[in-house]
């Protein structure tokens, strides 16, 4: 059965829908079909059944995407230029940054642990905020970037091997025991790696995949 979501008030704004007939939007929880009409900005369909959230209109959220995109590749270069950690012990200081860890732990014989560090903390992070540049940036401008259909499909098969909200929630447990054994010093780069972690969830979370996908067709005709 198709149902109409429910919402609470009308405002303006919505985003462009592609032209032709009605557009349906199916629960992920309860598979119920709902009539997907355009949302105004600021606010969420909830399905009829369960009230799980179909899609959202997020107020400006090609700009949000993009900035908090730009963002966060900044604060890569900012990770990497700065000591991530800096360990005394035994009248020794090792200074530790992301790159080092990764290589660090190659030399020691564990090459799957260092590149899953290197992949899971750098790449993935960079790929994932360089696709919503290329994406989302020419869309605030109505313009369709060569290949974005292409580069929006492995965005959001990227987006589950983003895990630095992993990687940092680690370091902070191992921190926890090294704590006892060595004096630690937290650097710009971990603090600059706290930030680029909420930099990463805004800008996946400022855009509505709906949203992303409907701009990307109006924009493509
Ligand atoms: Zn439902």
């Amino acid at each position: 059965m198709i149902k109409r979501f429910s919402r609470s008030r009308l405002a303006l704004h919505p985003w462009p829908k592609p032209p032709g007939g009605q557009h349906r939007s199916v629960c992920h929880f309860c598979d119920t079909l709902h009539v997907a009409e355009p949302l105004p900005e600021g606010m969420a369909a909830r399905c009829q059944c369960c009230r799980a959230v179909l899609y959202q209109n997020r107020p400006a959220s090609l700009a949000r995407a993009t900035a908090f995109s730009v963002t966060a590749l900044i604060l890569v270069v900012v990770v990497h230029a700065f000591p991530f950690l800096t360990m005394d012990a035994a009248s020794i200081r090792t200074t530790l940054n992301l790159v080092s860890a990764a290589t660090a732990l190659f030399d020691q014989g564990y090459p799957i642990l260092g590149a899953a560090l290197a992949l899971f903390t750098i790449i993935t992070p960079v790929l994932l905020a360089s696709g919503l540049i290329y994406v989302c940036g020419p869309l605030m401008f109505g313009r369709l970037a060569p290949g974005a259909i292409l580069v929006a499909k492995w965005l959001h098969k990227t987006e589950p091997w983003n895990m630095i909200e992993v990687f940092l929630l680690g370091v902070l447990v191992s921190l926890l025991k090294l704590e006892k054994v060595a004096d630690l010093h937290f650097g710009m780069g971990f603090w600059a790696f706290g930030l680029l972690m909420v930099c990463m969830a805004a800008a996946v979370a400022g855009i509505d995949r709906d949203e992303l996908w409907d701009r990307l067709e109006v924009a493509k005709l």
